[in-house]
């Protein structure tokens, strides 16, 4: 069994289960990369042949981005990472139909949240859908959100806590059908538009009819499918007008200033080769890795649940609800076995706020703050899930010993109680000191 388990071991040999808050660079990507930090280092903006040569290199990669959504190069941008998409596409909608509303969801990763509570400071207005306990969210909601001020409409593909999937193609044909109504009763309405942050779905879902459904804006970002950090895409439909949000040069396409991140959009342009690749083994060898995963955690430890609606997840992510137990401990003492995993989203990680997912979905305070993300991926090995099975359950049932709480105390658990946040800030407290003793 591969067990790196002593504190000598180099940092590098982890098990490392938090795939959704990043992921190794593939090695094929990397050596796709090399050339471009070392020998074709021209500017891809230069009219001599080094730079002409980078440029085609960049236009390769855009080819190969643009055969993950079944789209064509001229409908991808790249970026400097999912966040700057997801802003560029709220922004830009916003300016194109110089309308006001935005309609989003209670569990869009901070990018869209903050940047969205940001609008609100500056007086536009939005409308935040709520989401069922299993995280599901209702389409009659979203079709009565929309309003002739909406500017547009958006939802995120996967989310990155829960892993639970919105039908976001659908969503855009409601979308869609309101802007014809709209632009029918007045030619000069140009809205709304419909985006998705899809940051969490390459190689985990298929995306290769996105071009042909009537989703007009989509976010990427290279370091969540084994391309390097600080490069992202925004997906723009054809036809659909667009303007930079980042301001400068003429670089793509005059849509987005700045030189561009050329390794590590040739890095991004391999990755999503290898993500349309490997898009069966993540939906086999990976779904059966992590539901083996959560089986066997269900059959051993009591009081735990599953976050998300079971079917309609990525087939990489597993949320766990331990009750009784602080996530903050546990993720102590996983990574004193050298196990990574996460609470909440790796954005949001250090704040003692319950994940605000969990909360949209209804756990309680106490029960969300007994969460923990595993998230997997195409380099897990069936050794990472056996050693974390062993390691987790004992982990459990100690820190489960040392808690003050226990099954006479589910009501802090099942029930919204208060007075069960003081008890639980107490409980941290004891768990903490207890760990650093
Ligand atoms: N959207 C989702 C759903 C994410 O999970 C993340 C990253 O965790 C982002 C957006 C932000 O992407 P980036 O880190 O490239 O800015």
């Amino acid at each position: 069994m591969h067990a790196p388990r002593s504190e000598s071991d180099s940092r590098t040999d982890v098990i490392y289960l938090d795939n959704n808050a990043t992921t190794c660079v593939a090695p094929e990507v990397f050596e796709a990369m090399v050339p471009f930090l070392t020998e074709y280092y021209g500017n891809p903006s230069s009219a001599y042949g080094f730079g002409k040569l980078v440029e085609g290199h960049i236009t390769q990669a855009r080819e190969k981005v643009a055969a993950l959504l079944g789209a064509t190069a001229k409908e991808i941008i790249f970026t400097s990472c999912g966040t700057e998409s997801d802003n560029m596409a709220i922004w830009s909608a916003l300016q194109t139909t110089g309308k006001r509303h935005v309609v989003t969801t209670q569990v869009e990763h901070s990018a869209i949240m903050n940047q969205t509570e940001q609008l609100e400071r500056m007086g536009f207005g939005v409308t935040r859908l709520p989401v069922a306990a299993d995280g599901t969210l209702s389409l009659a909601d979203v079709e009565n959100a929309i309003r002739d001020d909406t500017a547009i409409v958006s939802i995120m593909w996967a989310n990155n806590e829960t892993g639970v999937l919105f039908p976001v193609e659908e969503i855009a044909g409601i979308v869609r059908k309101k802007r014809a109504e709209y632009t029918k009763a007045n030619p000069d309405n140009k809205g709304p538009f419909f985006h998705t942050d899809a940051v969490q779905t390459p190689g985990k879902i298929d995306l290769s009819h996105v071009a042909k459904s009537d989703i007009d804006f989509l976010s990427l970002s290279g370091h969540k499918l084994h391309a390097p950090k600080g490069v992202g895409v925004l997906y723009v439909k054809r036809r659909t007008k667009v303007v930079p949000y980042v301001i400068g040069g003429g670089q793509e396409r005059g849509k987005r200033g700045g030189t561009e991140n050329v390794a590590s959009i040739i890095g991004l342009g391999r990755a999503a080769e290898l993500a349309l690749e490997r898009l069966s083994e993540e939906q086999t060898r990976v779904r059966a890795l992590r539901d083996r995963f959560e089986e066997a955690l269900l059959k051993r430890l009591p009081y735990l649940y599953i976050n998300g609606k079971r079917d309609q997840r990525l087939p990489n992510t597993s949320n766990i609800a331990f009750d009784f137990v602080e996530a903050e401990a546990i993720l102590f003492r996983l990574w004193d076995k050298r196990i990574c995993a996460s609470s909440g989203s790796a954005c949001t990680t250090g704040s003692l706020d319950p994940s605000h997912v969990l909360v949209a979905m209804g756990l309680t305070p106490a029960r969300a703050r007994s969460c923990v993300r595993f998230s997997f991926s195409h380099f897990t090995r069936d050794a990472d899930i056996e050693y974390a099975l062993e390691v987790i359950p004992p982990m459990i049932e100690e820190l489960r010993a040392m808690s003050p709480l226990g099954p006479d105390h589910t009501d802090n658990f099942n029930y919204d109680v208060e007075a069960a946040r003081e008890k639980e800030e107490k409980l941290m407290a004891a768990t903490m000191a207890a760990i650093n003793d």
